[in-house]
C-alpha cells in the first residue's frame, strides 16, 4: 500500500462520487443489514429518492422480482444477490422488477466480496435496464415471424391453390412447381424438373406450345395457350397456360413464372356445344351419303381430314384408312375415271367453284358402283384449299336413268310408227284403232275398244273426256297424264282433217310413264338433299368459329385466401381488377363485405353460411352472380378448407371461375335462333341497333311519315378526337367509352319510337319520328349535356378535358321529293360543319327551300360547352 501513488489513492468520498455518476445501477448488499448503498442511476431505475437502507426481506417486498415476461416470481434461491451471498458470481438477464409505475427488464450481475478467509462480506450488484433492448428484440422476432408467416402463407397458397404455379429459368427449364402443377402434368416433382415437364405434353400440342413459347421468350408476345397433357395413366387434361417474365432490378429477364389452369370442364362444354353440330352430323350419317373434308396443301400434298362412317357402306373401306392416306380413296376409283376427277378437282381448287362429278369405283369385293360427289372449296390464309363435300351412291339412279334411256329409244320406235298404244277415234270419239303392247297394262288386247266410245270407256276419268272433247271441238292437240290402275299414262293426241279441212277425228299415242316419273322423283329429292346439305355445312362452319372465340375469352379465375372466420387475407389481381378495388381496402375484413358480394344481402348471407360450413371442413361449391366494376359475372364458386398437420382448419381458399360466357353459351345453345335474330339487329358492343336495323327503321318511318305528313328528324353524332383517345388510352378503354356514351344517349330518349343506332365506328345516329326541327335541336343539346355530365376524361382533346360529341341535326317532312338518303346526307353535311367550326357543338340543317324561311339560322349553332 505504501508504494501506491497518493495521487491515485482514492478516498471513499471520491469513490462514491465516481459510483454516483456511473451509467449503470450499483448496489451494495450485506447479508445482515441488507441494502446499504444504491448509486444515483440505481435509484432512478427503481424510483427511490433517497439512499434508504432496506433489509433483504424488505428489499424483495418493495421490488417484487419476476421472471422476464411471465407472472412467475423469481425463485429466491436463484436470485443473483442470494447466490452471490453464497459466494458465487452470477449474471442473469431474465429478470424483471415491478415498481409502482412500470415494469423494468434488468440485466443483473452480482459479485461477492470476500474476506481473507474466503467468507462473503458483502455483495456488489450492478444492474442495467434492458427493457428497450428487449422490446426491439421482441419486435425483431415478431417481424421475423410475420415474414415467415407471410412466406409460409404464400407457400401454402401456392401449394393449395387450385391452379398450377411454376417457375422456370430463361431456358424454360422448370425450377419450381406446386403440387397441383405436378398433378396436372402427371409426373412427380423430380420427373418434372428441368425439361422433364415437356414429356407429358400432348404430342399434337408440342409444336404449338413451342412456337408460342419462343414468340413469348424472344419477342415478348404474351404467353397464353390452351394445350393438353397426356398423362402416364392415359388421361388427358386440358389446361390454359399463362406466363410472365421475371426480371431483376435492371429489367433483365431472369426467368419466367406462370400458371396452368385446368380447363377440361370448359372443354367439355365446348364438346357439348359441338353436339349441336352433331345433330347435323347424325343427320349426315343417317342419309345415304358420305360427308367429308378434303384438304389440298400448297405443296401438292392432299389429305382427308374427315370422312363420315357411311363410307364403309359406299366404298367398302373404313373412314380411318382414307384419313390415314388419301391414296386409299383414289385407288378405289376406276383408273379410267381418275384423271377426269383429279383434273376437275384442280380446276375447282383454282377457281374456287364447287366441284361435282359422277364417277365409278370398284369396291374391294369387285363390285362396280356409280358415285356422285359434290363439294365446295374454300381457300385458307395458309394456302390450303379445303373442300367440304358429299358423296352419294347413285348406282340405282343410274340404273333408272339407263332404263329411261332405253324407254326413250323405245319411244323413238313409236315415233317410227311402232305404237305403244296407238289409237284413233272418229270425230264423235268412237275408237277406230287401238293397238300396241301397252294395252296389256290396261288389261286390254288389240282392237278390244274399237267401235266403242271413248266418252263411255273413260267415263270415270274426266280429264281424258274433257281433253278429247276439247280436241274434237277445237282441233287443239290433246295431252293428258292419267293414273289408271296404279300406273301413270301419258297420252298425246292430234286432230286430223280431210282434204276440205273438216275435222275427221284424232290419232294418238299413249304410254306408260310410271318408271320415268319415279326416276324424276328421285332426282328431285336428291337435289333437295344436296341443297340442304350445303346450307347446313356453311352454317355449321360459321357457328364453330363463334364458339371457339367464346371459349377463348372465358378463361380466367379469381382466387383468394381467408381465415376460417371469413377474414380476408389475400385476393388475386384478376379478382381485384374485376371489381376495381384495392387489396388494402378489403384486407382483414369479412369477405362477404367486399364489393363482389354486395350484389344482394341474400348473396352475402349465402356466402357467410358457406364459409361457416367450409370452416367445419366441408368443400363448398355453388354458382353465384357477383358484382364487378360495372358488370355482373356468374361464377362457379368454391371454398376449399386447408388443414395443418394436426388436422385443424387454418385457412380457406375461395375460388371463382367466370362462367358467364359458359352460361351464355348454354343460353345460346337453347336459343340459337333468338340470338341470331338479335345479332341481326343489335350492335354487339353498344347493344343499340346496328346500321342494318337503322336503315330498315328509317325506311319504315319515312313511309309512315310521308303518309302522315309529319316531320322526321335525324341526328348524326361523332365522338371528337376519338382516334387520339384510342391512341392515348388504348382500344379497350375506347370501347368502354363508346358503351358509356351510348348509355348516356339512351337516357335522353323520351319516346318509344325514337331509335339510337350505331352508324359505324364512333358515329351514332338517332331517328326522331314526329319530332320538329326545334325539338330535335333541344334533343341534341340534351345529349351534349348528358355526355358532359359523364365527365369521361380526354387528355388529348383540343376542345375539352372531357369526351365530347359533334352533332349534325337534320329535319324535314318526308315526301316524294326526297329519299331517306337525302336526310342522312343533310345530317352528314351538318356534322361536318359542326366539326369544322371547332367540334363539341351541334349544327342544324334543313333542306335548302326550308332554310330560307328560318331566320338567323347560324345563331342556333352555338356551342353549349366550350371547356
Ligand atoms: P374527329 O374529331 O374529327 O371525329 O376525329 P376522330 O379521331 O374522332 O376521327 P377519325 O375518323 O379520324 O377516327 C375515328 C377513330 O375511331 C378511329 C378508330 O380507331 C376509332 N374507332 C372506330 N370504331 C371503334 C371501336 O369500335 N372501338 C374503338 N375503341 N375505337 C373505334
Ligand atoms: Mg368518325
Ligand atoms: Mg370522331
Amino acid at each position: 500500500m505504501k508504494n501506491i501513488n497518493p495521487a491515485i489513492a482514492l478516498s471513499e468520498e471520491q469513490l462514491s462520487q465516481i459510483l454516483e455518476i456511473l451509467p449503470i445501477g450499483v448496489a451494495v448488499i450485506y447479508r445482515e443489514s441488507g441494502l446499504t448503498y444504491l448509486n444515483r442511476k440505481g435509484r432512478a431505475l427503481v424510483e427511490q429518492e433517497a439512499n434508504t437502507k432496506l433489509s433483504l426481506q424488505e428489499l424483495l417486498k418493495t421490488y417484487p422480482i419476476y421472471r422476464l415476461g411471465t407472472e412467475e416470481r423469481y425463485p429466491y434461491q436463484e436470485l443473483p444477490i442470494v447466490q452471490a451471498l453464497k459466494g458465487k458470481n452470477v449474471k442473469v438477464e431474465d429478470l424483471e422488477i415491478r415498481t409502482k409505475t412500470k415494469i423494468i427488464s434488468l440485466e443483473v450481475e452480482a459479485t461477492p466480496i470476500l474476506d481473507e478467509q474466503g467468507k462473503v462480506i458483502y455483495v456488489v450488484a450492478t444492474f442495467e435496464d434492458i427493457s428497450e433492448h428487449k422490446r426491439i428484440e421482441a419486435e425483431r422476432l415478431k417481424a421475423e415471424n410475420a415474414l415467415w408467416e407471410s412466406q409460409h402463407r404464400f407457400a401454402t397458397l401456392a401449394k393449395a391453390a387450385p391452379v398450377g404455379i411454376f417457375r422456370t429459368d430463361t431456358q424454360g427449364k422448370c425450377l419450381y412447381g406446386n403440387d397441383i402443377s405436378f398433378e396436372m402434368i402427371g409426373l412427380s416433382q423430380e420427373e418434372s424438373m428441368g425439361e422433364g415437364w415437356t414429356k407429358t405434353l400432348h404430342p399434337d400440342d408440342v409444336e404449338d406450345v413451342q412456337k408460342k413459347w419462343y414468340a413469348f421468350a424472344l419477342n415478348g408476345v404474351p404467353f397464353n395457350c390452351e394445350y393438353r397433357f397426356l398423362r402416364p395413366d392415359g388421361s388427358i387434361i386440358w389446361v390454359y397456360g399463362q406466363a410472365v417474365a421475371e426480371t431483376d432490378i435492371n429489367r433483365n429477364v431472369v426467368g419466367y413464372v406462370g400458371t396452368i389452369t385446368d380447363i377440361t370442364a370448359s372443354k367439355q362444354i365446348e364438346l357439348a356445344l359441338q353436339q349441336s353440330e352433331s345433330k347435323y352430323r347424325r343427320l349426315a350419317e343417317n342419309i345415304p351419303g358420305v360427308i367429308y373434308r378434303y384438304v389440298l396443301h400448297p405443296d401438292g400434298k392432299d389429305e382427308f381430314t374427315y370422312v363420315s362412317p357411311r363410307i364403309k357402306e359406299i366404298y367398302g373401306i373404313d373412314a380411318e384408312r382414307i384419313i390415314e392416306d388419301s391414296a386409299n380413296s383414289w385407288n378405289i376409283v376406276l383408273p379410267e375415271e381418275t384423271d377426269k376427277i383429279k383434273f376437275s378437282a384442280v380446276v375447282s381448287g383454282q377457281t374456287l367453284q364447287p366441284w361435282s362429278e359422277q364417277y365409278r369405283i370398284m369396291k374391294p369385293n369387285g363390285e362396280i358402283r356409280w358415285m356422285e360427289g359434290f363439294s365446295i372449296p374454300e381457300k385458307q390464309p395458309n394456302g390450303d384449299v379445303i373442300w367440304d363435300g358429299f358423296i352419294i351412291d347413285i348406282s340405282s339412279r343410274k340404273k333408272a336413268e339407263e332404263a329411261l334411256k332405253e324407254r326413250e329409244a323405245y319411244l323413238r320406235m313409236v315415233v317410227n310408227n311402232v305404237p305403244v298404244i296407238l289409237w284413233a277415234t272418229d270425230n264423235q270419239g268412237i275408237f277406230t284403232l287401238s293397238e300396241g303392247k301397252g294395252l296389256e297394262g290396261l288389261g286390254l288386247q288389240a282392237g278390244d275398244v274399237v267401235g266403242k266410245s271413248a266418252y263411255e270407256i273413260y267415263a270415270d276419268f274426266p280429264n281424258i273426256i274433257i281433253g278429247i272433247h276439247h280436241t274434237l271441238t277445237t282441233g287443239i292437240s290433246y295431252h293428258v297424264q292419267v293414273d289408271i290402275n296404279g300406273r301413270v299414262f301419258e297420252a298425246l293426241g292430234n286432230a286430223f282433217y280431210d282434204e276440205q279441212g273438216n275435222l275427221m277425228g284424232m290419232i294418238g299415242v299413249s304410254f306408260d310413264i310410271t318408271e320415268r316419273q319415279q326416276a324424276e322423283q328421285i332426282l328431285a329429292d336428291y337435289n333437295r338433299i344436296l341443297e340442304a346439305k350445303v346450307a347446313e355445312r356453311t352454317e355449321a362452319l360459321c357457328q364453330s368459329e363463334e364458339k371457339f372465340r367464346a371459349i377463348f375469352n372465358q378463361v380466367f379465375q379469381f382466387i383468394g385466401l381467408m381465415k376460417p372466420d371469413g377474414t380476408l387475407l389475400e385476393a388475386n389481381q384478376t379478382a381485384l381488377n374485376f371489381a376495381d378495388i384495392k387489396l388494402e381496402d378489403i384486407l382483414n375484413k369479412p369477405f362477404w363485405e367486399a364489393h363482389w358480394w354486395t350484389i344482394s344481402p341474400q348473396t352475402q348471407q349465402q356466402l357467410q353460411e358457406a364459409i361457416a360450413k367450409a370452416a367445419k371442413g366441408e368443400f363448398i361449391r355453388y354458382e353465384v352472380d357477383v358484382l364487378g366494376k360495372d358488370t355482373i359475372a356468374t361464377i362457379d364458386f368454391s371454398i376449399r378448407p386447408i388443414r395443418n398437420s394436426q388436422g385443424e382448419i387454418i385457412l380457406l381458399i375461395p375460388e371463382g371461375r367466370d362462367i358467364t360466357e359458359r352460361k351464355k353459351m348454354e343460353e345460346a345453345l337453347k336459343n340459337a335462333n333468338l340470338k341470331l335474330e338479335r345479332l341481326a339487329t343489335l350492335d354487339s358492343l353498344t347493344q343499340v341497333a346496328n346500321r342494318r336495323y337503322f336503315k330498315h327503321y328509317l325506311e319504315q318511318e319515312w313511309k309512315r311519315l310521308t303518309r302522315e305528313k309529319q316531320p322526321l328528324s335525324l341526328i348524326l353524332c361523332d365522338v371528337d378526337y376519338f382516334k387520339r383517345y384510342n391512341d392515348h388510352y388504348g382500344h379497350p378503354v375506347g370501347d368502354d367509352c363508346l358503351i358509356k356514351v351510348t348509355r348516356a344517349m339512351k337516357l335522353a330518349i323520351q319516346r318509344p319510337t325514337d331509335l339510337i343506332a350505331r352508324y359505324g365506328g364512333e358515329e351514332f345516329v338517332i331517328i326522331l319520328p314526329n319530332t320538329s326541327f326545334r325539338d330535335a335541336i333541344n334533343f341534341a343539346q340534351d345529349i351534349q349535356a348528358k355526355i358532359h355530365q359523364l365527365g369521361i376524361p380526354h387528355a388529348q382533346s383540343q376542345v375539352s378535358q372531357y369526351v365530347t360529341l359533334s352533332l349534325g341535326v337534320a329535319s324535314l317532312i318526308p315526301d316524294t321529293k326526297y329519299t331517306p338518303e337525302d336526310l342522312i346526307s343533310i345530317a352528314d353535311v351538318a356534322l361536318y360543319r359542326a366539326k369544322q367550326q371547332g367540334r363539341n357543338r351541334f349544327f342544324p340543317s334543313v333542306p335548302p327551300h326550308i332554310l330560307q324561311n328560318i331566320e338567323s339560322f347560324e345563331n342556333l349553332a352555338t356551342p353549349l360547352f366550350n371547356k
